[in-house]
């Protein structure tokens, strides 16, 4: 039989557009898709993969934004959903399916394995005890909650964690409560939640016996889910709180008549299913047949490995047929810029839409993501140079170069027909038929690197052979053969063998780089190349004509793309009516003044300076590190000739707070803080004055 997958990315929560961490995973799920789809199993069949995905739509947080915007949870939901595909299509992303938790699928789905789990006793109910918002008319979860910390006496903490002294603690305990929501008091109440019984033995020895199953995760996961399945005293394992009082944006409690929702976490992952579900019958196939059928695989991010090797496969297993556990869950690190942490409120890094926006090319950041990524748990970090460098040279200078330097030769001076043999006694038979077998040979290795997601060692024995094939042109010099008559044979013969070389590093490279690979089976006149076309060599055939492959990647667009330029990123009649309103405005403002709708585009904080530090090599910066309240900042400033970094530790700073991220040499400096200046010497920071808080807004 050949092997039949189903494979999931993570599903984004549908309050925001996607950002770098999630085109990240999606590129790596593509990339291994890619690689399955590219191979014949020994039966002769091609792999049959279904790669879903789908947003996920429910909860509180959605509800809330909603609100806040004034439209309904479906109308915010519909208009995420409506901006996935650029973002998709744009980085040759193919999801067979893209779905939503808000569907019929997952209601049904979901009430079904609640229903299943109930009968098999491992969902009861108990009364629990819990904040809620009065003036609201609502449960709040530990995120709308704060307080004086019970522990320090700081204020304005969440309900679950001291950000001062790090004490972890019950909702229950802060001091001084109230709602982020309405500011009110909330006053303590009682409902009846549902659990799912995850402390259960049996549910347990389940769980350990499918983690401990070798190869099915990375060792680094089994031992995390381990330490929190063994975990003792107030670390033991709890049982899951599955449902939620309205007002709720999620899926009906099933079978009982109050008012009650499941919580968001347990209908989200089985929308993997509903997804796989809405594209089975869209295609007339069977959704349990292939359910059955098919090793189910999970890419996910570190941050949610709770929930993706503890309660999503006892929820399985519990449930029953057709449902089965994962056969895989595969995890991946965070991606961060330079050594900065990425961080969705702070807003630096990489903004994939502005990528595409200012046309740089997807299989750039497809190739460079690729080279980074390995099969552990580990961050990877994009770094501009580094970028430019594995793009220029070992993309274009490498691997493009060889179909460029044979190319030309074989359409002026052989009609872009391939030789029909190589066998010349100048040795390039040799030497052609060593690379050739090396590569073909490494084949399966090769393969064997992209099915264990190492793709960066992958890319790098694709490069070294790249290598190889550039020395072997270097070494036959095809435009010297090509000044003799008598070498017209040979010349021949060299330019063949280059095209197939490049021909079988295409189809290792095809995974990451699709519609390159596509350009090229154009440029050879082929159909789609699969993975075993690596065993033969492409002879007496007709190529076309060699076109431009790939553009190298340039410096200014990196500066675009980190906001060191500024590029617009609104679509064209926003960007019109802007032009408008801009040009309605130049008539009143004037000699240098400015509206007050201008001075309010600046986002003025204040900011409490936690760390300050030299900069190795910098003669006027320090590198700041400021507490906004609800975000950390890294921040360079011309103020080293006037302050002592020792002494500006715990001051109040003015900051600049929706300045564009800058990539400096020394990192990217995220805002800018306000100091003043005059003639002579000496820099003074702009310090608001005593009571001001971190976070607080100047007008
Ligand atoms: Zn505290």
């Amino acid at each position: 039989m050949p092997r039949k997958l189903f494979v999931t990315t993570a599903l984004p929560y549908a309050n925001g557009a996607f950002h770098i961490g999630h085109i990240m995973e999606y590129i790596q799920a593509d990339i291994w898709v890619r690689f399955q789809r590219m191979q014949v199993d020994e039966d002769g069949l091609p792999r049959e993969v279904h790669f879903v995905g789908a947003d996920d739509a429910h909860g509180a947080p959605i509800m809330l934004k909603a609100e806040a915007e004034g439209v309904t949870p479906e109308h915010l939901i519909k208009r995420i959903s409506d901006e996935r595909p650029k973002y998709l299509k744009g980085f040759h992303i193919e999801f067979d399916n893209w779905h939503s938790t808000h569907s019929p699928e997952n209601t049904a789905l979901s009430q079904d394995v609640f229903r299943r789990l109930k009968t098999a006793g491992l969902i009861y109910s108990k009364p629990v005890e819990q904040f809620y918002d009065p003036v609201k008319g609502m449960y709040l979860a530990d995120r709308y909650l704060k307080g004086e910390c019970p522990n320090c006496g700081a204020k304005d903490q969440y309900g679950d964690a001291c950000e001062n002294c790090s004490s972890v603690y019950a909702a229950t305990a802060l001091k001084n409560p109230y709602s982020t929501l309405s500011g009110a008091k909330p006053v303590l109440k009682t409902s009846d939640h549902f659990f799912f019984k995850l402390s259960d033995p049996e549910c347990k020895a389940f769980v350990r016996q499918w983690l401990e199953k070798p190869d099915r995760l990375q060792s680094q996961v089994v031992n995390k889910a381990k330490e929190w399945l063994d975990g003792e005293g107030d670390k033991a394992l709890a049982d899951w709180d599955i449902s939620r009082d309205p007002p709720y944006f999620g899926i009906r409690v099933p079978d009982i008549a109050e008012e009650k929702y499941l919580y968001v976490w347990l209908d989200a992952p089985i929308g993997y299913l509903a997804s796989l579900k809405n594209y089975c019958a869209k295609k007339g196939l069977d959704f349990e047949k292939t359910l059955n059928e098919c090793e189910q695989i999970h890419f996910i991010g570190k941050d949610i490995i709770y929930f993706h090797t503890l309660f999503w496969p006892a929820m399985l297993k519990f449930a029953g047929a057709p449902y089965k556990e994962p056969d895989h869950v595969y995890v991946h690190g965070f991606i961060g810029v330079s050594g900065e942490k990425m961080s969705k409120s702070r807003g630096t890094g990489i903004d994939p839409l502005r990528y595409l926006e200012l046309g740089m090319n997807p299989e750039w950041l497809r190739y460079y993501i690729a080279a980074k990524l390995n099969g552990a748990v580990e961050d990877i970090d994009f770094n501009p140079d580094d970028f430019v460098a594995r793009v220029n040279s070992d993309l274009i200078g490498k691997y493009i170069n060889i179909a460029s330097r044979a190319a030309g030769f074989l359409s002026k001076r052989f009609g872009g027909l391939l030789a029909s043999e190589i066998d010349s006694e100048s040795g390039v038979k040799e030497k052609l038929k060593q690379l050739t077998d090396d590569l073909a040979a490494s084949k399966n290795e090769i393969g064997e690197l992209y099915e264990a997601r190492e793709f960066g060692k992958a890319l790098r024995k694709v490069m070294a052979f790249a290598d190889e094939a550039n020395l072997f042109v270097d070494e036959t010099k095809p435009w010297e053969l090509a000044k003799h008559h008598d070498k017209e044979r040979e010349l021949h013969e060299v330019c063949t063998a280059c095209i197939n070389l490049f021909r079988v590093l295409t189809i290792y490279l095809k995974p990451v780089l699709p519609k390159l690979a596509r350009d090229v089976e154009t440029f050879l006149n082929v159909p789609p190349l699969s993975w075993r076309d690596a065993d033969s060599l492409l002879l007496n055939h007709k190529i076309g004509n060699y076109k431009h492959l790939m553009t190298r990647v340039e410096e200014k667009q990196l500066d675009a793309l980190f906001g060191i330029e500024s590029v617009p990123q609104v679509n064209a009649p926003q960007r019109h009516a802007e032009k408008q309103q801009h040009a309605a405005k130049e008539l009143s403002v004037s000699d240098g003044m400015i509206s007050i709708d201008d001075f309010n585009k600046l986002d003025l904080r204040v900011a409490k300076i936690v760390k300050a530090e030299h900069v190795e090599g910098a003669d006027k910066l320090l590198k700041l590190t400021l507490d906004l309240g609800d975000s950390t900042r890294t921040v360079f400033a011309g103020i080293k000739s006037a302050y002592d970094p020792a002494k500006l530790e715990g001051q109040l700073a003015v900051v600049v707070a929706n300045l564009a991220p800058r990539k400096m040499k020394f990192g990217v400096s995220e805002g800018m803080v306000l100091a003043a200046s005059g003639e002579g010497p000496g820099i003074f920071l702009i310090s608001p004055g005593s009571g001001a808080q971190p976070g607080m807004r100047i007008k």
